[in-house]
């Protein structure tokens, strides 16, 4: 394998040169961890901890609060998806009013990614309390819209530095948002097997996340208080978030990026639908990456084997399902292939526009 879009893409085979360049985690997993939250704030010798959430997550910020006590110093609990600066700026109010040295989210991605935009301008720490698959909670990514347009960027600072995954906390997770954000999950883990700055620790946390991401999520919709799924889905939702943040994502990231910027669709949703589809354009370009994947899944081919555990966690296949116009795909694909940026195949308009094609209509990948 030799260059795309000009970029140097390096073989899957990380024996290669690279580069290991891991940010210091703190994680507290487990049944019950949610009760090492004071302890967390304190270990970080913060005094005045503002709790995050969307109004939707406030009873899980009402049992935070209470669980801090006296390190408790208000609560935020009005976060939006995609953080439109209005929400920011009212979000780094509060914690200037309250005086805050520290900032508890818990909640999904959206709760998570606020508390970030807060931290961007104080540079305090977050301590993040997931109750998603989403995995921003281990990265240093932001997005913050305005005027409209969302950007997304890397800082450091915003990375959380203390992370509980309580997975009694999901428990409440309904079917139709646990099976795709657990396919959100499996998508950073499907794009670290093949990104051109991999390393051999990452393709590791990959394979593993795909794999315990399999076996969990069917049992997860079908019986979501089973809480050994729920754990083994929050393990692998943990893993596929350090890929994501370790490592730079290919063609899936940019289409749904686009799909979910420009035509308003839903995040997790729209990962669901577009996965096994980017993971088909990949194929013949990334092949050692696909039999990791394929080995993972239990499946012969990656992408038929994405498609199918879809299907049997009665997750959208469709793009049409979730909301795309028809007459919007020609504009979709000629967005997503403006810029070039590294990806196993390179980015051709013709085959990504077939690639949303057969995403609209919600067809199995064929061979
Ligand atoms: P979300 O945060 O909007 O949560 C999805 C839904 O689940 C919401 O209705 C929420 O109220 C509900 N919910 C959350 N936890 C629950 C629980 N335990 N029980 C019942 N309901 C619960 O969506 P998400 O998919 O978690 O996150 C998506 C957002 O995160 C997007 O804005 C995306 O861009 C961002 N994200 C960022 C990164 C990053 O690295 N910066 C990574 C992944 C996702």
């Amino acid at each position: 394998m030799g260059k795309a879009n000009d970029i140097p893409y390096p073989p899957i085979n990380r024996m290669h040169a690279f580069t290991f360049d891991q940010p210091a985690y703190r994680v507290i997993f487990g049944a019950g961890s949610i009760e090492k939250l004071p302890d967390e704030v304190t270990r970080l010798g913060a005094r005045r901890a503002l709790v995050v959430s969307t109004p939707a997550e406030l009873s899980f910020a009402e049992d935070a609060g209470r669980r801090l006590g006296g390190v408790a110093a208000g609560m935020f609990t009005e976060a939006v998806m995609h953080h439109p600066i209005e929400v920011v700026r009212s979000a780094r109010e509060r914690a200037r009013q309250v005086d805050a040295d520290c900032y508890v989210t818990i909640g999904g991605g959206t709760t998570t990614g606020t508390g970030k935009a807060i931290a961007l301008e104080t540079g305090m720490p977050v301590i993040a309390v997931p109750t998603t698959y989403a995995g921003s909670e281990m990265t240093p990514i932001y997005g913050i819209t305005e005027a409209g347009v969302k950007t997304t960027a890397r800082d450091r600072k915003v990375l959380p530095r203390s992370v509980i995954y309580d997975p009694l906390l999901t428990l409440s997770l309904p079917p139709h948002v646990s099976g795709p954000s657990g396919m959100n999950a499996m998508a950073h883990c499907i794009e670290g097997l093949y990104a051109f700055d991999g390393n051999p620790i990452v393709t590791l946390m990959a394979a593993e996340g795909v794999r315990a991401l399999a076996r969990s999520l069917p049992t997860v919709v079908g019986e979501p208080h089973n809480l050994e799924a729920r754990s083994d889905a929050l393990y692998g939702a943990w893993l596929a978030g350090i890929v994501l943040g370790t490592t730079s994502m290919g063609i899936h990231h940019k289409l749904c990026h686009t799909l979910g910027g420009s035509f308003n669709l839903p995040h997790a949703e729209v990962h669901t639908v577009i996965l096994p589809h980017a993971t088909a354009y990949n194929r013949d370009a990334a092949p050692d990456a696909m039999r990791v994947a394929a080995d993972a899944l239990g499946a012969i081919d990656a992408a038929q084997g994405l498609y199918d555990l879809i299907v049997r966690i009665g997750a959208p296949t469709s793009l049409e399902q979730i909301g795309m116009p028809a007459d919007g795909l020609d504009r979709a694909a000629t967005l997503a292939t403006q810029n070039q940026y590294p990806n196993p195949r390179p980015i051709e308009y013709g085959p990504v526009r077939q690639l949303l094609e057969d995403a609209f209509r919600g067809r199995r990948p064929a061979k």
